[in-house]
């Protein structure tokens, strides 16, 4: 924590918060301190996955663990003009081209290829459409073919310092964004992907610390170049350890993990949810 930094919990409305999300977001608002402003940001720009019926429930359960936050309350659905500006920004620089592929086709081509290097969100994408002819993706698009938008990272690294950033916990960091390869910035079925809308969004708030679980640490690799790439300020990291159940499995809604609204409507107190999250309140 410094003098007066902003930080913010970033939920995304796929379901209803567990004891997970509780530790990240008093873990967000802690770094904030008393002087500081914690923000609640909701991100919600994955039509398939998000639900406007969990974003009251975020509310709800936020209230419930002692948490505030200032008005109005971002949601990235409504930011749109501000990604495809961003996506234009890197398209003017040269740094993105489409990708037609489907997860099936990148599969295959993946499985047929002699190395598989695997990044922190799975295999890298083997670049098969980087070397498409201008003119094919530009007759495929006025044909109406779904594409992503993907970072050409050798390209962006060919023209970028050396990148860094400061983890509060374990110092400077090296940024190494080719583990993500060329990664996807817009999406076929979103308008933006998880790590642009992020990048973009903490900048646009002032966002001074991000927060997040160790598990999201590796991302902020690729977060610290498109910073560079859009000329944004780079806040400082702090990433917090994952929960673990009683096997030392991590602590996941999929794995049965109790949602806050359960254990409250089974009369478990406040106090008791921190006990259980090892929080020293
Ligand atoms: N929205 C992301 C999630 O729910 C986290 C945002 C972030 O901290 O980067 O997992």
């Amino acid at each position: 924590m410094s003098a007066a930094d902003v930080t913010r919990f970033a939920p995304s409305p796929t379901g209803r918060l567990h004891l997970g999300h509780a530790l990240a977001a008093l873990f967000a608002a802690r770094e904030a301190g008393p002087r500081g402003s914690f923000l609640l940001r909701i991100e919600d720009i994955d039509p398939g996955r998000c639900r406007e019926a969990f974003v009251e429930g975020i509310f709800a359960d936020l209230r419930w663990l002692g948490l505030d936050w200032p008005e109005p309350v971002w949601r990235q659905s409504r930011r749109l003009s501000a990604y495809a500006e961003a996506l234009d920004a890197l398209r003017a620089q040269g740094l993105l081209y489409p990708c037609f592929c489907s997860r099936a086709e990148i599969a295959r081509e993946i499985a047929a290829s002699a190395s598989a290097p695997q990044g922190p969100d799975g295999p890298l994408y083997p670049g098969t459409c980087r070397a498409l002819p201008r003119d094919e993706a530009r007759r495929r698009i006025a044909a109406g073919q779904p594409h992503a938008w993907r970072l050409d990272v050798a390209k962006a690294l060919a023209g970028a310092p050396p990148l860094a950033w400061r983890d509060r916990d374990a110092g400077i960091r090296a940024a190494a964004p080719e583990i993500f390869g060329d990664a996807v910035l817009a999406r076929r079925d979103a308008p933006a992907s998880y790590h642009l809308a992020v990048t973009v969004d903490d900048a646009a708030q002032g966002i001074t610390c991000v927060t997040r679980g160790a598990d999201l640490a590796d991302a902020t690799h690729l977060h610290r170049l498109l910073q560079h790439l859009l000329g944004l300020p780079t806040p400082e990291y702090r990433f917090h350890p994952l929960l673990a159940d009683a096997e030392g499995r991590r602590l996941a809604k999929r794995d049965g993990a109790p949602a806050l609204a359960d254990l409250r409507a089974a009369g478990v107190s406040r106090a008791e949810v921190l006990a259980r999250i090892g929080w020293a309140a």
